[in-house]
């Protein structure tokens, strides 16, 4: 529950704010101004009454390309990147799959990061996509902390805020999934990314507390089998571990074919 709500004009201002107790950052508040926690935030044990820091007025909201690179506000919304023509297809693709147009309008980069689960098609593309988050707090001016060390480590941002989410653009990028419905959340998804240099990561989402890394190689070779590999223990109410994993490396494939 909502027990105060802030609006800072300032980062100086709204990082002031973030050091008292239960406060936290609120972004397009689509989780935050519900009452239904998600899956991380139950096992967190979050439900307490919070003060909530709107960052509307803070002027994340923009995007922009820097050499090689696309930096996302943290408040840039999902449709906003959607739209964006800077913002490669296939993450499109995996961005449609997030959420319906009403919450995407609303939903943030930033909020969806910290409060996805493993179904979350945006996060497993952007953690294949070895996406920086740009993190800064009252006593650490700023730091980037790589996707696959931020998302173990979420429940610890608190007092901290992200101010960016940085992905590469010159790299080759498919992503491939099953699910009950087209447009429902999947079962197995999979995301390569592939570097100029040959360097290929492979990460896996549909399944646990978030998305997983199956791969990191300077080539290709053993995709499939990393695939299957990381799903190994992947059972939950809605598929076996043994689906997933063959699954997991029909799309691995499937991926790499698209590269
Ligand atoms: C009714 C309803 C139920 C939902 N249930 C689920 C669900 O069960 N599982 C699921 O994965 N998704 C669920 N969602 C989707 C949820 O809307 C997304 O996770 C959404 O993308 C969150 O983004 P937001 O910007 O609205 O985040 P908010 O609701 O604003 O914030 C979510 C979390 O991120 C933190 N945060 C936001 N911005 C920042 C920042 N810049 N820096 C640091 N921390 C930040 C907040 O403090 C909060 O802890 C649900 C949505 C609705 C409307």
């Amino acid at each position: 529950m909502i027990t105060a709500y802030h609006r800072p004009k300032t980062l100086d201002e709204a990082l002031t704010l973030l050091t008292h107790p239960n406060t936290l950052p609120l972004g397009g508040g689509t989780l935050l101004a519900s009452h239904k926690p998600t899956l991380f935030d139950s096992a967190q044990g979050r439900s307490d009454p919070v003060e909530v820091v709107d960052l509307q007025s803070l002027g994340l909201d923009s995007m922009k390309t820097s050499g090689n690179n696309l930096e996302m506000g943290a408040t840039v919304t999902l449709q906003q990147l959607l739209v964006s023509e800077d913002c490669p297809d296939v993450l499109k693709s995996a961005l449609k799959l997030e959420a319906p147009l009403n919450i995407r309008n609303s939903a943030t980069v930033a909020g969806t990061l910290v409060s996805c689960d493993g179904r979350s098609t945006f996060a497993t593309a952007l953690l294949a996509l070895d996406a920086k988050i740009i993190v800064v707090s009252k006593q650490k001016a700023e730091e980037a902390i790589n996707i696959g060390n931020f998302l173990p480590l979420r429940e610890q941002i608190r007092g901290k805020l992200i101010t960016k989410i940085i992905i590469p653009l010159n790299v080759k990028l498919a992503f491939e999934y099953v699910s009950r419905t087209p447009a429902d959340k999947p079962i197995v998804c999979a995301a390569v990314v592939q570097w100029n240099s040959g360097r290929t990561r492979l990460t896996l989402g549909g399944y646990g507390m978030s998305p997983m890394l199956a791969m990191d190689g300077t080539e290709s070779e053993g995709l499939e089998t990393a695939a299957r590999n990381a799903f190994h223990e992947a059972t939950d109410e809605w598929a076996s571990a043994e689906y997933r994993m063959d699954v997991a490396a029909t799309l691995a494939k499937r991926c790499l074919e698209r590269l």
